[in-house]
């Protein structure tokens, strides 16, 4: 893996105001890749990764630098101080940390997965003018407390239940 400066610090450097939610689980801020006045830029400390639920942006530290500062990757890694000694490392990557990253991305993407598909149910039930439509809908309306309780363990929920969640949805272990 490459060493990485922490996304948190590095971020704040920049003068984007970080707010620690749920006891630093995560960061939000306002986001400095589109305007907005209510904040949707997220950190998370953990998997050191950005996410913006308003624009999409997302990504690491290097990929944040990039579009920041408009650099290449190789700039960006000189910008952060990454030496290219640090980067051969990448190939002696264990398999715990292999399975740790694989963990990390799963969980990022599933966030936004849940995200869109709350947000979806959402606008369905304004739009379900018939209860013959409703019923159809029925099987989403019971899923969605499933998914609520889902987003509520990836956002808040100790690294050991997130671990099983991961488990129980990726190869069907039950938690
Ligand atoms: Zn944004």
């Amino acid at each position: 893996m490459i060493e990485k400066p922490d996304i948190v610090d590095t971020i704040a450097n920049e003068g984007i105001r970080l707010t620690p939610v749920s006891g630093e689980k995560y960061y939000k801020g306002l986001c400095p890749f589109h305007a907005e006045k209510t904040p949707s830029f997220v950190v998370y400390p953990q998997s050191q990764r950005f996410y913006c639920f308003g624009c999409g942006a997302k990504g690491d530290v290097i990929d944040f630098i990039m579009k920041l500062r408009s650099f290449n990757f190789k700039e960006a890694l000189s910008y952060l101080n990454i030496r290219p000694a640090q980067t051969a490392k990448s190939s002696q990557l264990t398999k715990k940390k292999k399975l740790l990253q694989q963990f990390q991305k799963w969980r990022d993407d599933r966030i936004e997965l849940l995200f869109l598909v709350l947000r979806g149910l959402k606008l369905l039930k304004k739009r379900v003018q018939s209860i013959e439509e409703a019923k159809n809908l029925a099987d989403l309306y019971h899923t969605e407390p499933i998914w609520v309780h889902q987003l509520d363990i990836l956002l808040h929920g100790d690294e050991r239940e997130q671990f099983e969640l991961y488990r129980e949805v990726q190869y069907g272990k039950k938690i």
